[in-house]
């Protein structure tokens, strides 16, 4: 299984197997909104809500 880095906490996530760019996900350690930008290799980029 793929492992990327929350950018805003360092924790690594593990990807779910269906994860496809553009989809976001919640960091299960700070709870930080992550969009996959990137899937090779995998790279989040923090959401920043309005
Ligand atoms: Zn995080």
């Amino acid at each position: 299984m793929a492992i990327s880095e929350c950018p805003e906490c360092t924790y690594h996530i593990p990807l779910p197997p269906n994860i496809a760019v553009g989809d976001i996900i919640n960091c299960p350690d700070c709870g930080a909104l992550l969009k996959l930008v990137s899937d090779f290799p995998p790279v989040f980029e923090a959401v920043k809500e309005e």
